[in-house]
């Protein structure tokens, strides 16, 4: 699973790693295989439930669309931290709303370099990057 970045809830400022969409659906199989194998007992403290690709395209703590999630700056997440995964946004997308909105790179903190990577990212994405979207599984940074 590649990580694309960390990308910023702007409704909640909760902070995720994007993945293509790819690697979420490649997650979410991986995951609900893990889980059909489990005892039901086991299966409860996930839940109960298997996941399921749409949770990958929310805010994992205020349910917003991960469409609409922006880069993050540099401090928006505690390091160490584990980081929820969401599909990463259509940059491209991102860059015309930055462009178009003088408010929103104000408020989101947007730095040249963030700047760079996302233009990167358009490059890299440009054969279909993804809807966006939130996902359930964790990285572990190692942090805790
Ligand atoms: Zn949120």
């Amino acid at each position: 699973m590649k990580n694309l970045g960390e990308f910023k809830c702007p409704k909640c400022g909760w902070v995720h790693a994007g993945i293509s969409e790819a690697d979420a659906i490649a997650a979410v199989t991986d995951f609900n295989e893990y889980f059909a194998a489990l005892s039901l007992e086991a299966q409860a403290d996930f839940g109960g439930n298997p996941t399921t690709l749409e949770r990958y395209t929310r805010c994992f703590r205020c349910g917003a669309p991960a469409a609409n999630f922006l880069p993050a700056a540099p401090g928006d997440a505690p390091v160490g931290c584990t980081l929820q995964v969401v599909i990463a946004p259509n940059t491209r997308v991102l860059v015309e709303l930055l462009e178009t909105a003088a408010d929103l790179s104000a408020h989101c903190l947007v730095s040249k370099a963030d700047m760079a990577r996302m233009n990167e990212l358009c490059d890299r994405t440009q054969e279909g990057l993804p809807q966006l979207a939130t996902a359930t599984c964790k990285i572990d940074t190692g942090g805790h």
